[in-house]
């Protein structure tokens, strides 16, 4: 590898069991092969073991699919050992009802796990659980946002914090609670060597939507003097994503601008 050229990793990866993320797990390890991809997570949407009976999850695998989803990756990771590097892991919110589990799992089976702060709360108690994405539009709500991901960062459980910026999705403008949660969230995974996530699927958004406030250029300005980390992670729910080089520019160039220290390992 030359100077100056990085290393093409993804650690964001759904499978069809989350239900809104489309293709085999081959196909998605065909398209890193042919991207130039040499190390592939695996992190679709955790399942929790739900106390709620009967409880049917509607964006994340059930309990009853994770043995397969474990099972299938294992054995693609000896089939392609010789072409690409596949780790297996999790994207995962921070509930503590359910953490025993997760810290279980962490030292059993999994690789990774990012964190994913979809929803503030577990949606068998929450089922209608208005998504972060959508439901941060003032200060309030972005509180609810710090709150429950400080938790996760302190926790020391995770190898990357997927979309932190997620809160700017529906947020107006980025106005001075938006600086003060940069700040806290930044300052808290600088502590806690936590690196942040430049997601492509919100770059995918900004392509389609050049207003489009997230991904959050002065959220990554804030965390840059922190000295936080940031990674570049697909978040791909569809295989042929990973080839798009376009995306993956556009968050070379933002890194290039801002003068972020990336990685591209966990
Ligand atoms: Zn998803
Ligand atoms: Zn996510």
């Amino acid at each position: 590898m030359g100077s100056g050229e990085v290393m093409k990793t993804n650690y964001h990866t759904h499978t069809s069991r989350c239900k809104h993320a489309y293709g085999s797990e081959e196909d998605y390890i065909q398209s890193a092969i042919k991207a130039g991809i040499t190390e592939l997570g695996f992190s679709d949407h955790t399942p929790w073991p739900f106390k709620t009976a009967n409880f049917e999850p509607r964006m994340r695998m059930k309990m009853n699919e994770y043995q397969d989803y474990l099972d299938t990756l294992q054995n693609l990771k000896e089939k392609y050992k010789d072409q690409i590097s596949i780790r297996i892991g999790l994207e995962c919110e921070y509930y503590e009802e359910y953490i025993d589990w997760l810290k279980n799992e962490i030292d059993t089976h999994l690789d990774f796990v990012l964190f994913g702060n979809h929803y503030a709360y577990p949606d068998d108690i929450t089922p209608i659980a208005p998504y972060m994405g959508n439901c941060v539009k003032d200060k309030d709500s972005l509180e609810i946002y710090v709150q429950s991901s400080l938790k996760a960062i302190e926790s020391g459980l995770f190898s990357c914090f997927a979309h932190p910026d997620l809160f700017m999705r529906c947020y107006p403008v980025f106005d001075e609670h938006c600086i003060k949660a940069a700040h806290r969230l930044s300052e808290a995974c600088a502590k806690h060597h936590l690196p942040m996530e430049l997601n492509l699927s919100a770059f995918a958004a900004l392509r389609k939507y050049s207003d489009s406030l997230y991904p959050s250029k002065p959220f990554y300005e804030i965390a840059k003097s922190h000295g936080c980390k940031v990674l570049i992670g697909w978040d791909a729910h569809c295989p042929d994503v990973l080839e798009d080089a376009e995306l993956y520019q556009m968050a070379l160039d933002w890194i290039e601008e801002i003068g972020l220290h990336q990685i591209e390992k966990i």
